[in-house]
C-alpha cells in the first residue's frame, strides 16, 4: 500500500496502526465505532482509517479538558515549568523530523524536504518561541482614580489568566504546523485543549498526540478528536463549555464556526482564505520578481492560504514577467512527496483536484489563456499541472475566488494607483508583496495595502514573532506574535480597597 522500503518501515508501522482518540488518559475508538479512511494522495489509494469522532466523542474531550483547566496538576503548573515542556516537545518533534516528515508527504502530498525544512521546522521554532512567552504573561498596576469612592485608599491591577478550554479545528495543507499554532499559545498561557484535525490528514496530528503524551503533559490537557468537519467540528464549535474557538480554514466554514461562537459568547480566532495579490513594480530586479511570483504561488502546490495567487506587472514588464513565471511553471518536475525530484505534488484530495481543475476549465472557457498547464492530468495521483492564466480581468471567476492550487492569474496596470486599487479589489486581505527597487514608491504603497501581512521583495515570510492573520474576510485575530497571547488569555481587573 505504501513504500516498503527498510528506511520506512517505522512510517509504515505507524500509518498501519489501529489509530485511536485521545480524550483525557484514554486512548479509544469513537464511540459509535466508525472510521474515515486515509488516502495517499499521490496514488489515491487507502492506506489506513482513522476514528471517526462525533459529538459523543467531543463533548467527552471536552468534559476531560475541562477537568484538565479547572483541577489537575496543570492548572497548579508554574509558568517555568509549562515554558519547560513546551521546550521539551518541541525537542521530541525535531528528534522525530524524518518520520514526521514522511508520514506529512504521505498523508498530504507534499515533498519531505518541505514537510521538514518547512512545516516540521516552523513547528518547533513557534513552539520554542511561545515557550518564552508562558514566564512573560503580565498585569500591571494602576492608580485608578474611583470618583464613586471619594477617599478610598485603594490598590488596583489587572491580571492576564488563560482563557480556558480551547476548540482547535485545522486545515489539511499544513497540518502539523497549524495544530502547533494552535498548541503553543493555549500551553504557554495554561490553557486545555481539544483539536480536531482535518479529515484529509490526520496522521501528523495523531503522532503529534502520542509525542505530547511523551512530553510528560498531564491527562486532559491536550485532546485529539479525528472526524468529519460538519460533526465533530461543528460539535466542537457549537460547544457550550468551550471558552475560545479557533479555527484555520475556508472562509465559508469560518463564518459558520463564528456565528456558532457567537451563540455562546465563545472567543474566536479565525484564520480563513486568501486571494492574495503579487504585484511587480516598473523598478523591480525582474529575474528576482519572476523567481518570487513563481514561488508566491507554487509552493505548496498552491495550497497556502496566503498564495500570490494574482499577479500584477506593470504593463512595461507584462510580458517578460509571465513568460519567465510560465517557463519556471513548465520546468517543475511533478511527481510524489517521497520522490527528491519532484517538486509538485498531487493535491490533497481527489475532491480538491476536481475543484481546482474546474475553476482552470471555467476559466479557460470564459475566454482566459493558458500560457502554461490547463489542460487536465490523466496519470494516478490528484495531480495538476501548474497553470498561468492570462485575458483575464478583476470580474473573472478565477480573479475573484480562492482557487486554493497551483493557478496563477496575470494581469498588467499602468500606474501605482491602479496597482493598490486591483490589488485590494478583493474580499481577501491574507498577504500581498510588492516587488521594487524604489524605496519610497514601496513605502507609499505599504500603509496603502488592505492586508494582514505586506511583504518587499519576498512572499510568505513568516515568522513566530510576527503577527499573522487577516484583514476583511481572510479572518479574525492573529496568530503568532505577542498579540497571540491575548488570544488565549483573559483581562481582569481587581480593586481593593485597603
Ligand atoms: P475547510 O474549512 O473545509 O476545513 C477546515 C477544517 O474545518 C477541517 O478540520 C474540517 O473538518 C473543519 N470543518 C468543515 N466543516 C465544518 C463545520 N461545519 N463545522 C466545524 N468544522 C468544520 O477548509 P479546507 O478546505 O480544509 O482548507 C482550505 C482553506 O483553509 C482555504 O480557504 C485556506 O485559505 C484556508 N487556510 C487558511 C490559513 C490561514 O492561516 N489564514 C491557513 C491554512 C489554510
Amino acid at each position: 500500500m505504501i513504500e516498503t522500503d527498510a528506511a520506512m518501515a517505522e512510517t509504515t508501522a505507524f500509518i498501519s496502526r489501529d489509530h485511536k482518540l485521545f480524550i483525557g488518559a484514554e486512548r479509544s475508538a469513537a464511540r459509535s465505532g466508525r472510521t474515515i479512511d486515509v488516502y495517499n494522495p499521490a496514488t489515491g489509494k487507502v492506506i489506513t482509517q482513522v476514528p471517526s469522532g462525533d459529538k459523543t466523542d467531543i463533548d467527552l474531550a471536552v468534559a476531560a479538558a475541562r477537568q484538565a483547566f479547572d483541577d489537575s496538576d496543570w492548572s497548579r503548573m508554574k509558568p517555568g515549568d509549562r515554558e519547560r515542556l513546551l521546550w521539551r516537545l518541541a525537542d521530541l518533534i525535531e528528534q522525530n523530523s524524518e518520520l514526521l516528515g514522511e508520514i506529512e508527504s504521505i498523508d498530504n502530498g507534499k515533498s519531505k524536504a518541505i514537510a521538514q525544512g518547512v512545516d516540521i521546522r516552523l513547528a518547533v521554532d513557534f513552539l520554542r518561541y511561545m515557550a518564552g512567552w508562558a514566564t512573560k504573561i503580565e498585569g500591571q498596576t494602576v492608580t485608578p482614580s474611583l470618583p464613586f469612592m471619594p477617599g478610598a485608599e485603594v490598590f488596583a491591577c489587572t491580571m492576564r489568566e488563560a482563557v480556558g478550554v480551547v476548540g482547535a479545528i485545522v486545515a489539511w495543507n499544513f497540518p502539523l504546523l497549524l495544530a502547533c499554532w494552535k498548541l503553543g499559545p493555549a500551553l504557554a498561557t495554561g490553557c486545555t485543549v481539544v483539536l480536531k484535525p482535518a479529515e484529509e490528514t490526520p496522521l501528523s496530528v495523531l503522532k503529534l498526540g502520542e509525542l505530547i503524551q511523551e512530553t510528560g503533559y498531564p491527562a486532559g490537557v491536550v485532546n485529539i478528536v479525528t472526524g468529519i468537519g460538519h460533526e465533530a467540528g461543528a460539535a466542537l464549535s457549537a460547544h457550550p463549555d468551550v471558552d475560545k474557538l479557533t479555527f484555520t480554514g475556508s472562509t465559508e466554514v469560518g463564518k459558520l464556526i463564528g456565528k456558532a461562537a457567537m451563540d455562546s459568547m465563545t472567543r474566536v480566532t479565525l484564520e480563513l482564505g486568501g486571494k492574495s495579490p503579487t504585484i511587480v513594480m516598473p523598478d523591480a530586479d525582474l529575474t528576482v520578481a519572476a523567481q518570487g511570483a513563481a514561488n508566491a504561488i507554487f509552493f505548496n502546490h498552491g495550497q497556502v492560504c496566503c498564495a500570490g495567487s494574482r499577479l500584477y506587472v506593470h504593463k512595461k514588464h507584462f510580458d517578460r514577467v509571465v513568460a519567465d513565471v510560465s517557463d519556471i511553471a513548465a520546468s517543475l518536475p511533478l511527481g510524489h512527496g517521497l520522490d527528491a525530484n519532484a517538486q509538485m505534488g498531487p493535491m490533497v484530495s481527489a475532491r480538491q483536484q476536481q475543484r481546482v481543475q474546474g475553476y482552470i476549465d471555467q476559466g479557460i472557457a470564459a475566454g482566459a489563456r493558458a500560457t502554461v498547464g490547463g489542460t487536465a492530468y490523466d496519470g494516478e495521483g490528484y495531480y495538476v499541472k501548474p497553470t498561468v492564466l492570462v485575458d483575464v480581468d478583476q470580474q473573472s471567476l478565477v480573479t475573484r475566488e480562492e482557487i486554493f492550487g497551483p493557478v496563477l492569474v496575470a494581469m498588467p496596470f499602468d500606474d501605482m494607483d491602479e496597482a493598490i486599487r486591483i490589488a485590494n479589489d478583493s474580499q481577501y486581505g491574507l498577504g500581498a508583496s510588492i516587488w521594487s527597487n524604489n524605496l519610497s514608491e514601496v513605502h507609499r504603497m505599504i500603509p496603502r495595502i488592505k492586508s494582514g501581512s505586506v511583504w518587499v521583495n519576498c512572499h510568505t515570510a513568516l515568522d513566530p514573532s510576527l503577527p499573522f492573520g487577516g484583514f476583511k474576510q481572510s479572518g479574525l485575530g492573529r496568530e503568532m506574535g505577542r498579540e497571540v497571547i491575548e488570544h488565549y488569555t483573559e483581562m481582569k481587573s481587581v480593586v481593593i480597597n485597603l
